[in-house]
């Protein structure tokens, strides 16, 4: 059994860890951007990408430097990006949230699940290999945010540990005598068609103008992560609702902006996953 103050400690230090792994999944977009362009590394990853100045540790503490700097370097002022401050407090609440989700009821639960190794292990699995999609996602949605590219390795990459938790998912539903094996793979292959099938159809179908051909492949792996088509439903509705709220303004303002649409696609997937772990447990908790 689990008293509060140990969940709140471990889901403080979940917090915490992810709010680390934004900044890492961050510093890991400038790093492959630096190799794709061929140049050197900045060899520190504490380095002011204006003034080259390192960086004190405390001018490098996930979440609080950007609110204690304004989003800018301490000595030449120049602006660190949102997408910094965005990446590390998205995953800071995403591991919050799918921690309470996932791993309280598996703690909770342990004396009863240690009774079932193998499943135990599945779930277990299922919760850090979507945490790692979660810092993947996160290095693909920052690149395309600031260089409209998604880098063709990462994408396979997700695609990979994308497959990886549909299968555990899976694997779970066919061993548990209440689940319902083919009805999941029906939603996981009409999640796959809903979300993968509609960004290839409108990659092709715009000519490459309104969705790029690594999209489609992002929202693969999106999809198969969630395995469910009525979250697969949720995501492109709301990546859309996300796009558009976002690029309207500026699309009136310019003449020719680009929105790349990658990073709408992983906030709204983040968005989605979250709500639909957490959304019934808060049902049964207001209840
Ligand atoms: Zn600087």
């Amino acid at each position: 059994m689990l008293d509060g103050v140990v969940m709140a400690l471990i889901l403080g230090m979940m917090f915490i860890l992810g709010a680390v792994f934004g900044s890492f999944a961050c510093c890991q977009a400038w790093r492959w951007r630096y190799h794709a362009k061929g140049e050197n590394d900045l060899g520190q990853w504490s380095v002011c990408l204006h003034c080259k100045k390192r960086l004190h540790w405390y001018d490098n503490v996930p979440i609080i430097s950007w609110l204690v700097l304004r989003g800018r370097c301490r000595y030449c002022h120049g602006k660190i990006g949102l997408a910094d401050f965005a990446s590390e407090i998205g995953l800071a609440i995403a591991f919050f949230m799918l921690s309470w989700a996932y791993l309280v009821p598996i703690l909770q639960n342990w004396n009863i699940l240690a009774l079932h190794p193998l499943f135990l292990t599945l779930q277990v699995a299922v919760f850090v290999i979507t945490l790692i999609l979660l810092v993947i996602l996160t290095v693909l949605a920052v690149y395309d945010a600031k260089w409209g590219e998604l880098p063709t390795v990462l994408l396979f990459l997700s695609v990979i540990v994308g497959a990886m938790v549909a299968v555990l998912k899976m694997y779970i539903l066919s061993l548990s005598e209440s689940g319902d094996f083919e009805g999941g793979a029906l939603s996981l292959a009409g999640g796959v068609l809903i979300l993968a099938g509609t960004c290839f159809v409108i990659y092709k179908a715009s000519g490459e103008r309104l969705m790029g051909g690594g999209d489609w492949i992002l929202a693969l792996a999106l999809a198969l992560a969630l395995s469910d088509w009525w979250l697969s439903l949720w995501t492109i509705f709301l990546a859309n609702l996300l796009g558009d709220v976002v690029a309207l303004p500026k699309a009136l303002g310019k003449k020719k902006h680009v929105v790349y649409f990658g990073p709408f696609l992983v906030t709204a997937f983040v968005i989605v996953l979250i709500l639909g772990n957490c959304l019934p447990l808060l049902m049964i908790a207001w209840k």
